[in-house]
């Protein structure tokens, strides 16, 4: 049997990477194994590893379903700099080219064949997939099979009749959109029954949020992009009109910005798309209708120049920024006139139930921009997910230097107004009643004669609906659960105001201005954000120089060469010699043969023009991804209770891990030399010989054939317990 290959080796070799990410281990096991697997991962989670690293390890060839046709000739692009062979087929390509591909693909050139779900119906095709077989499906971007999604593709249907057509072909889903219709919806139509199912975190730990006030929003953003030069951004504005406003303004100013909106001209929308991910045009003033196909690894900066409708518009936005992990900011200009504005439109929507979703959407995203609390731990826990701490460290709100003030009265007066409003409203309509509003709705509730109409008259709209957060936090109130955020006083609340006690808050310091330090970047060192790398900058200008020169001599993106990232970590190593060059992250064999050379001899000229000298361990200071959960302490912890004598079974239940993971460990320790003391926990011998002669019969590591080969009889675990065991032994023998 030949020595099951590292997947650490090839992580390292083929992709240039030290370490996987979060869950990519896992989900990479389980595809390896021939399950079907479904992936939730937010953008940047790096989820195309976990279909293209099994498929450099399968025999045959991945097929990879992708609605993103834009971004099909980048991938494939991005996949050869690293050697891997890849190839696409779509509407942009003529029919004498698909025969090609095909042929590539029967003649075993391809690893990767890339394909738009249309392509799936096209009859031809699928004879040629039946008679070719792929040895394993990647659906990505999977939520476009549900009609619940926000970007249903009917072609994805196609899927189901594939599945059909290829019985025990594995299928791994992949998609960054995770609510519970969602995944009910890829799971029935992909036809999975016993599907691996790997949820990873949806924080995104390089990205820090701020809001600011909309006032002088023009000089901030121009601020913004100044501080910023050469860098992607993308800024974000309510309608079309709006985008060429503001890209012309910034062009006025020395900022050249290219609008993008769906009713350009088509091809100059592709121009402007294909400037901005090429690295030609850094900056983009665009409508919600850019942002689909892009998939830049290095937008610094995602600007909302207008409110987002929903707190999922919004997230899904800020997520395009720093895909490649590095700092990045997000800044969204608000101004309740915003809301005003939206609630234009949302009155228009006809469907009542539509309309009520509507609102709540709507009000969720106001209390978000209002909020005096973590606004990390507020977007997590609105998506389900418990962020533990009170504060990012990332965030303005936890940034901002705060004061403590004499909250008494007006707590007081907020919680009677709540109270006598009968705590079934927002936070807009109580603030309106507390400062003697004639709005309709106010009138129309007869609350322009309760006692506590225009009591805080004197008091902003923005001071008052900051204690809505503060005693929210204080927990004095609590929000309904529903959609739309309404209030009610605790018990804690009321006996506050019965007792008549004082009470003294905290909140941020709100800056009159738009202030710098608030929004600019403080790249601080925190829980919430990794530091950046101190890397040498004029250094990094050059080589980004060189890396536009060599991206425009092949006609491929900047980050196809290397993504900053990588260029960061040159500038910061300054390696002079081919082995510290290949430990770069980003940094693989093909691209080591392709560019070191190139690269070296710059890195090199630089440091003796300067005087300067390599620095070492690079990779092991400063994790510029969030580092792997305790890479070796929580592996060496199952190794300790297998030495204590527990089985497998037992150190699951002890660690709360399942047995799979359990496995997951006891493999990677081996992986990593580690001799494991598997005996007890063998199967009978009997079991086991003939489970090692059917994996060398069957030639394969892959446990499903291996399993077929044997029958029902055996289990997967088993499988995996002899095969580790065949490895171990093995690599003693080897030495
Ligand atoms: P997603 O599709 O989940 O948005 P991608 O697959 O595009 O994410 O990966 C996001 C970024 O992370 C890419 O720039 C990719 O090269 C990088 N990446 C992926 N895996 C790793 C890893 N193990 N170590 C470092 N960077 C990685
Ligand atoms: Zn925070």
């Amino acid at each position: 049997m030949n020595a099951r290959p590292h997947l650490h080796d090839i992580l390292k070799s083929r992709f240039g990477y030290d370490r996987f990410l979060p869950m990519q281990e896992e989900v990479i096991s389980s595809v390896l194994e021939g399950r079907d697997s479904l992936v939730l991962m937010p953008t940047g989670g790096g989820k195309s590893l976990c279909y293209q690293l099994p498929a450099l390890i399968m025999d045959g060839v991945t097929l990879v379903v992708s609605p993103l046709i834009a971004l099909m000739k980048d991938q494939v692009d991005a996949l050869s700099a690293n050697g891997i062979p890849a190839a696409f087929i779509n509407s942009m390509i003529s029919n004498r080219e698909v025969d090609r591909v095909q042929l590539e693909a029967v003649r075993g050139r391809v690893k990767l064949l890339y394909v738009a779900p249309e392509r799936l119906a096209v009859p031809r095709f699928r004879e040629f997939l039946r008679v070719f077989r792929p040895s394993l499906i990647a659906v990505d971007e999977a939520h476009c099979i549900s009609e619940w999604g926000h970007d249903f593709r009917p072609d994805y249907r196609n899927m189901r009749g594939l599945r059909h057509d290829l019985p025990g072909v594995p299928v791994i889903a992949l998609t960054a959109t995770a609510t519970e219709q969602v995944r009910a919806d890829i799971v029935e139509h992909l036809g999975f029954s016993n599907a691996g199912n790997f949820v990873a975190s949806f924080n995104r730990p390089n990205l820090k949020y701020t809001v600011r006030h909309k006032r002088q929003a023009f000089d901030g953003l121009v601020e913004l992009l100044r501080e910023r030069p050469g860098e992607s951004a993308i800024v974000y504005c309510f309608s079309r009109q709006d985008t060429e406003d503001v890209a012309r303004d910034l062009s006025r100013v020395g900022i050249p910005a290219l609008p993008y909106h769906a009713g350009l001209d088509p091809e100059l929308r592709h121009t402007n798309q294909d400037r901005f991910i090429g690295g030609e045009a850094p900056m983009v003033v665009a409508t919600i209708a850019f942002g689909m196909g892009i998939d830049k690894p290095d937008v610094r900066l995602i600007v909302h120049y207008d409110m987002p409708k929903t707190l999922e518009g919004y997230y899904q936005e800020t997520g395009r920024a720093g895909r490649d992990g590095l700092p990045s900011d997000c800044v969204l200009f608000y101004s309740y006139g915003d809301k005003i504005k939206q609630d234009y439109f949302v009155d228009r929507i006809v469907n009542p139930d539509e309309r009520r979703r509507a609102e709540a959407k709507l009000a969720t995203m106001v209390e978000f921009s209002e909020l005096r609390t973590c606004r990390r731990r507020y977007l997590l826990n609105y998506f389900g997910e418990q962020w533990g701490g009170d504060s990012c460290g990332a965030c303005d709100v936890c940034l901002a230097v705060s004061e403590e003030f004499d909250a008494t009265e007006i707590s007081q007066k907020v919680l009677s107004a709540v109270i006598r409003t009968g705590e079934r409203f927002g936070a807009g309509h109580v603030v309106q009643v507390l400062r003697g509003s004639r709005a309709a709705k106010v009138l129309e509730f007869g609350h322009d004669e309760l006692s506590v109409y225009g009591i805080a008259a004197d008091q902003s709209a923005e001071d008052i609906r900051e204690l809505f957060s503060l005693l929210l936090d204080a927990g004095m109130l609590v929000k309904l659960p529903g959609g739309y955020p309404i209030y009610e006083v605790t018990d804690h609340g009321r006996d506050f105001l019965e007792r008549r006690d004082s009470l003294t808050l905290q909140r941020p310091v709100r800056p009159d201005a738009p202030a710098r330090d608030r929004s600019g970047r403080g790249r601080t060192s925190t829980r919430g954000m990794q530091a950046a790398l101190e890397y040498d900058q004029d250094l990094y200008e050059r080589l980004r120089t060189l890396r536009r020169r060599l991206a425009d001599k092949s006609g491929v993106p900047a980050f196809v060469v290397f993504g900053d990232t990588s260029l960061q970590h040159m500038a910061y190593a300054m390696p002079q010699s081919v082995e510290s060059f290949a430990a770069i992250p980003g940094v693989g064999q093909a691209k080591l043969s392709k560019y070191g050379e190139v690269f070296l001899e710059v890195i090199q000229a630089y440091a003796s023009e300067n005087g300067l000298a390599e620095r070492s361990s690079i990779a092991a200071k400063t994790p510029t991804r969030s580092p792997r959960m305790g890479p070796s302490a929580t592996h060496n912890e199952t190794k300790r209770l297998l030495e204590s004598g527990l089985n497998v079974g037992e150190i699951a239940g002890d660690r709360g891990l399942t047995q799979q993971t359990v496995l997951n460990h006891f493999e990677r320790l081996v992986a990593e030399g580690e001799n494991l003391h598997l005996a007890p926990l063998m199967p009978p011998s009997e079991r086991v010989q003939r489970i090692s002669e059917a994996f060398n019969t069957v030639g394969s590591e892959m446990l499903t054939p291996v399993l077929e080969a044997l029958g029902t009889e055996y289990t997967y675990e088993e499988l995996r317990l002899v095969r580790l065991w065949m490895t171990q032994s093995s690599g003693l023998k080897g030495g």
